[in-house]
């Protein structure tokens, strides 16, 4: 049953609220169907135009559901339908209060719940306007008829029919018209909600001044990939990067030169890692690279090029260039060890780095 209803109203879920709409709106007009064939077998109204109008309804709404089930209407302003349907039902509706004669009261209640399908989609003035066509359409039938037929239709009765029409339909398009208004609004609000989140997780994990991962979130994706490998038996590389005697580039150039040269510092370094690597901004001017897949012999590669990458690099300031050096200590993940481990045992061979001179890479033992 549910397979059924996938291939019926497909697994998207947009499309199938759609169908779903236009599926119900098809159960309802066959229950109008149902009622006039009742109508008729009572002899209250001809057959022949029943079973006609019958065939025109359901397979009108057919159309509609093929429309939307076929992906045609995506290419519309309202890829629902909503307003063509209703349309369609409240016209079908007219004809059905022609055709029934004494019974044609049981048109009512239809044709509100048809206009509370505005709700879904339509806006406040396109259910004005709707309001208007089924008020005409139903003002107009009621004329025709109370003309054509006086003894089924009398006059008076239509009268009084048609002032409910008139007061009850805009009643109910006004209340359908700002429901839907309510759901946009809702819509919307869940839709900034979800923006700001993103924004806000942004700002959480990322460092701002070099768009990298701050320390917090690398934390998260350290144990993460602890975890993988404890599973997996593979290992990982983790290496701390510190900028060799900031303090003086800082203090001869000035903080916004210091803030750029980290900035630099960290995007080249960002250039030479792998795409399976991680790099984050640990504090000041020192970076954490989680290296996955890989063991200290490789990685030890990878760090040495990115070494070199940087101290190569010239960040113009003015008309200088100033230039800096890394030092890197490398440490590979034990089994049995935790993360945090790994990384003091880099931090021990990079502080074995500073104090052999500085401008190298340093591997745990
Ligand atoms: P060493 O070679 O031993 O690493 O020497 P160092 O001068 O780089 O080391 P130290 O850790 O003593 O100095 C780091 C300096 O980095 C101190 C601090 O003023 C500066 N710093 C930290 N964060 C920032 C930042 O966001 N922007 C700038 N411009 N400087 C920063
Ligand atoms: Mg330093």
């Amino acid at each position: 049953m549910s397979r059924l209803l996938d291939v019926l109203l497909t697994t998207d879920p947009v499309q199938r609220a759609r169908l779903s709409q236009a599926g119900l709106a098809m159960l309802l007009l066959a229950a109008g169907v149902v009622a006039m064939h009742y109508f008729a077998w009572i002899g209250e109204a001809r057959l022949a135009p029943v079973a006609w109008w019958s065939a025109a309804t359901l397979a009108g709404m057919v159309v509609f559901f093929v429309l939307i089930r076929s992906g045609a209407s995506r290419r519309w302003h309202e890829p629902s339908l909503t307003v063509p349907q209703m349309l369609f039902a409240l016209t079908s509706g007219a004809i059905a209060y022609a055709l029934v004669g004494v019974g044609r009261g049981a048109v009512f209640p239809i044709v509100m719940v048809i206009l509370m399908f505005g709700m879904f989609s339509a806006s406040p003035r396109e259910m004005r306007w709707i309001s208007v066509y089924a008020v005409a359409l139903f003002g107009a039938t009621m004329l025709l008829m109370s003309l054509r037929d006086p003894a089924g239709y009398p006059p008076a009765l239509e009268l009084g029919h048609f002032v409910l029409v008139a007061t009850m339909m805009p009643a109910v398009s006004l209340l359908a018209g700002r429901l839907s208004r309510l759901r946009h609004r809702a819509h919307m609000q869940r839709a900034e909600l979800a923006q700001a989140l993103a924004r806000l997780r942004e700002h959480t994990t990322r460092d701002e001044l070099t768009g990298l991962i701050n320390r917090r979130h690398m934390q998260v994706v350290m144990e993460q990939e602890h975890q993988r490998c404890v599973r997996s038996g593979q290992t990982f590389c983790m290496a701390v990067l510190d900028i060799d005697n900031f303090k003086p580039v800082n203090e001869e150039h000035g903080y916004a030169v210091g803030d750029a040269v980290i900035r630099a510092v960290a995007q080249e370094a960002l250039r030479q890692v792998r795409a399976s690597d991680v790099l984050a901004r640990w504090g000041g001017e020192d970076f954490v690279l989680l290296m996955s897949d890989t063991r200290a012999a490789l990685a030890r590669g990878g760090l040495e090029r990115l070494h070199q990458r940087v101290g190569a690099l010239r960040i113009l300031h003015g008309s200088m260039a100033v230039g800096v050096t890394l030092s890197g200590g490398l440490a590979e993940h034990h089994a049995g060890e935790n993360v945090m481990q790994t990384l003091e045992r880099a931090q021990r061979a990079l502080a074995e780095a500073k104090t052999s001179g500085r401008d190298r890479v340093v591997v745990a033992p």
